[in-house]
């Protein structure tokens, strides 16, 4: 570090996003520069957030360390009201650990409620690029309407990321990920880009994956853009997996080896994603079902639907089966239930969202089958939640899925059967990012006729962005018609309002 350089580090003002400064001349010669996987932050409460990222000068280098030398390094950080960092409002430092990858989470305590903040990061006399982030509201208040971001399932091999480019630019208050932010394959053919590397099994080979992703601008933009509230789902640990079953057979691994693996994969989910020290993993388990609180406005609850599932019933994939009606069949573990329906008891704000990754609503085949991966597997599981929340009074609950790489936005039924009963919740199921390519572009939604309360369907890639108030959500089904070259524009294929008291969806 030079003198230069750590002041200006410290005045701010002479330095622009994602430019490092140079030590002068006769300097000791600048390391490669070590923040080319970007910055993020996560989980806002009213007076702190999260700040990320992980020192990687070298991405891909096959140890996963991101050619980074056996040593720990200290990383210092900034929070300015203003992005040339003319006034610091908090500022720090830890260690980035090589047992951690040089990854680094840094609470930002002492911040105001409802306010917007900039971030940046100095290692090894090198300044990261500058991100924005907010905190909520204080608990008493509802704070500014919010336009919050969700999307999943970015296939890295399957596209561009034109869709989280798109949604940097609507400079959203914050950014759900519903999970499949990494896939676990090894090299694909005929496919737009490529992943490097066999599929991923070990802590190197999982920390060097989200290394490739991570090194993607369009990507790096919504990080920096927001705060991100992250939950996974299968693919990043090994697709469709349920607890301890795995549902594929390749590559074939022993019980310790598969344990090993999953334990790997939820360290590098830690390691690599905007979460609280609260979220570490410990060992072949990682807490994450969590709620972030949004003042009055809105609560989010945060589940963990593959951690603590039962197997799939009848062998997966998409079955009439009557196992999946089973009382004692559960999609979130009896802990986590009760946790979430304590939680909705509490009616802490309007909006009660459940951030979360599989189909909610009941999805019919014109044979009467269902996929056995979504809730329509732990049918009973689904009815206790609904119930519980009918009963416990909850006025505006509010789903939000990911999973199956196309647009739905569903009306949540009482009793599915009956297309006549009360409509009691609503469900806004994000398309991809990216995985599964550009998709036919059609909306026509799929056995419509088997399935009266499925209101809306797009197969193209995109986000779903919605605008929080008191008296309304608004969403805005978002769509990009190629990822397959850079550059589209996005636009809007259909909007919805669900009004404060009154769950479903409206023509918006
Ligand atoms: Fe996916
Ligand atoms: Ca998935």
């Amino acid at each position: 570090m030079t003198r230069l350089s750590r002041r200006i580090f410290v005045l701010g003002g002479l330095v622009t996003a994602g430019v490092a400064v140079t030590p002068r001349q006769g300097a000791r010669a600048a390391v490669p520069y070590p923040f080319k996987l970007g910055v993020a932050s996560g989980d806002p409460a009213p007076d702190s957030v999260v700040l990320w990222t992980r020192l990687a000068p070298s991405p891909l280098n096959a140890d996963g360390q991101g050619g980074m030398a056996n040593a720990d390094v200290t990383v210092e950080w900034q929070v300015s009201t203003t992005d040339r960092f003319t006034s610091l409002v908090a500022s720090g430092s830890v260690v980035a650990r090589y047992a951690d990858a040089h990854s680094v989470h840094a609470i930002a305590g002492g911040l105001a409620a409802d306010s917007d903040y900039y971030y940046r990061f100095r290692a090894q006399g090198q300044i990261s690029p500058v991100g924005r982030t907010r905190t909520a509201p204080a608990p008493s208040s509802f704070g500014r309407d919010l336009v919050m971001a969700f999307a999943s399932c970015a296939h890295y091999e399957a596209g561009y990321y034109t869709a989280y480019r798109r949604m940097a630019e609507d400079n959203p208050g914050l950014i759900l990920h519903l999970g499949d932010y990494i896939y676990e394959g090894g090299v694909g053919t005929s496919t737009v880009r490529q992943h490097v590397g066999a599929e991923i099994v070990t802590l190197a080979d999982y920390r060097r994956r989200y290394a490739l992703y991570k090194s993607d601008p369009d990507l790096q933009a919504a990080h920096a853009a927001a705060p991100w509230l992250v939950v996974p789902d299968d693919h990043e640990v090994e697709n469709n997996y349920a607890n301890m079953v795995r549902n594929d057979s390749s590559p074939t691994l022993t019980a310790a080896q598969w344990t090993a693996r999953r334990t790997a994969a939820y360290r590098a989910y830690y390691e690599n994603m905007p979460l609280r020290p609260a979220s570490a993993a410990s060992g072949n388990s990682i807490p994450l079902y969590r709620r972030v609180r949004w003042g009055q406005l809105a609560t989010f609850h945060m589940l963990d639907t593959r951690q603590f599932r039962d197997d799939q019933a009848c062998g997966d994939g998409w079955k009439v089966c009557a196992d999946a009606d089973l009382a004692s069949r559960s999609l979130t573990g009896a802990t986590q239930e009760a946790w979430l329906l304590d939680g909705l008891a509490q009616r802490y704000g309007t909006w009660d969202i459940l951030g979360q990754q599989v189909f909610f609503a009941q999805q019919l085949d014109a044979n009467g089958a269902a996929s056995m991966d979504a809730w329509d597997g732990y049918r009973a599981s689904r009815s206790r939640i609904q119930t519980g929340w009918q009963q416990r009074g909850v006025r505006n609950p509010l789903v939000l899925t990911g999973d199956v790489h196309r647009s739905w936005a569903n009306d949540l039924k009482a009793d599915y059967a009956n297309p006549s009963s009360a409509t009691i919740g609503t469900e806004l199921v994000c398309t991809s990012i990216s995985s599964t390519g550009n998709g036919s572009g059609s909306t026509t939604v799929p056995n419509a006729a088997a399935n009266p309360h499925l209101k809306f369907y797009s197969d193209r890639r995109g986000y779903v962005r919605t605008t929080i108030s008191r008296s309304q959500v608004r969403a805005d089904f978002r769509a990009v018609n190629t990822v397959t070259e850079h550059g589209a524009a996005a636009s809007t294929v259909r909007s919805f309002v669900i009004l404060d008291g009154q769950p479903g969806l409206q023509a918006g």
